[in-house]
């Protein structure tokens, strides 16, 4: 493998109370790194600002200024973690070739790194960091995440358990994922799409080093519903599914409405009333599934997700047989 050059890409959105003691720590990391020739001197940690409206950008281009192995990337506005996680990583690969992505509050931890960058070098591709457990967290933020990967699982958008933002990608994957064109981002669904080889390290997540969790339940909703509605159309399936299930409730309401009315056990008109409100209700949701799933056709489609990414073109060119190094 090639020169190793590392970027640190951190999403960061009004984090001025966590931001030097961050920064102060992944110096740290990164110094002791390059000592152990792990990754090379040309490595650098980079902030994305996120439409901060506290002093975050500020502070981000005093560190910029005080040492070069800090940079920045500021956007116009607040586009949410998964946007300023994209932009960062978009922006950064030309010059990296392997970047590990991390949350700006340090709940992730650092020294996790030497075993993302030790398994990269041995040719993994994409390193998922996991949490091993959540026993820092309060019971409500880990009761809400653990329903949340449950129900993104039954809803068909299969993500990796316990597997926040924190991962290492190498150049390649990265390239992969810039194929992935979808406006509805989903980082932690997309990425295992991309492939290659992966590999998991395990760490205990802290608590937040100092201020407020930036996603509170409101946005936590609408990130799950996001990560369902961008990844699967199986809400769309399962009203299909119901519409079939009621269609043939109806038809065994027709059996009893029949059989009651053979006793006489009935009013007039109650018959054919049972059975066409079961029948007809059946039949509207059948159909709008129908219509759904060809929605959710047109939906994938607009999406031009790539099909298949190439890994590795060997070909020898017909009378020539030379290699052209670019
Ligand atoms: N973040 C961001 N934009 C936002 C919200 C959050 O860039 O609109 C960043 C935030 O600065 C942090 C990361 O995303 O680095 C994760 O946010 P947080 O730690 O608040 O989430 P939690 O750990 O509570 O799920
Ligand atoms: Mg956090």
């Amino acid at each position: 493998m090639g020169s190793n050059i590392l970027y640190v890409v951190v999403p960061c959105y009004n984090e001025e109370e966590v931001l030097y003691e961050t920064a102060g720590r992944l110096k740290d990391k990164m110094k002791d790194l390059i000592e152990k020739g792990a990754i090379s001197r040309d490595s650098k940690i980079v902030f994305v600002n996120d439409g901060s409206k506290d002093s975050t950008w500020e502070l981000i281009r005093k560190l910029h200024e005080s040492d070069h192995l800090y940079g920045g990337i500021n956007l116009t506005r607040n586009r949410g973690h998964q946007n300023a996680l994209l932009a960062g990583l978009m922006t950064v690969k030309e010059y990296a070739d392997m970047v590990i992505s991390m949350d700006a509050d340090l709940q992730d931890d650092i020294d996790a790194m030497d075993d993302m960058i030790e398994k990269y070098r041995n040719g993994i591709d994409i390193v998922y960091g996991v949490r091993s457990s959540r026993a820092k967290d309060t019971f409500f933020k880990k009761a809400s995440a653990e329903t949340f990967y449950k129900v993104m699982k039954f809803l068909g958008a299969d993500t990796v358990f316990n597997h926040a933002d924190y991962r290492l990608m190498s150049k390649r994957a990265i390239e992969g994922l810039a194929e992935f064109k979808e406006v509805n981002l989903f980082l932690r669904g997309i990425i295992p799409m991309i492939g290659y080889p992966s590999d998991f390290v395990y760490y205990e997540r802290g608590e937040r080093f100092a201020g407020e969790s930036k996603y509170p339940l409101k946005k936590m909703i609408s990130f799950a519903v996001e990560g369902i509605t961008s990844l699967s159309i199986k809400p769309v399936q399962l009203i299909t599914i119901l519409g079939f299930f009621i269609f043939f409730v109806s038809i065994i309401m027709l059996l009893y409405s029949f059989i009651r009315h053979f006793m006489g056990a009935t009013i007039v008109g109650w018959t054919t009333l049972m059975v066409s409100v079961w029948a007809i209700g059946g039949l509207i949701l059948l159909s709008l599934g129908i219509v759904g799933e060809y929605v959710g056709k047109i939906y994938l489609e607009t999406k031009e997700r790539p099909r298949f990414l190439v890994e590795q073109f060997l070909h020898v060119k017909g009378e020539e047989k030379q290699e052209t190094d670019k």
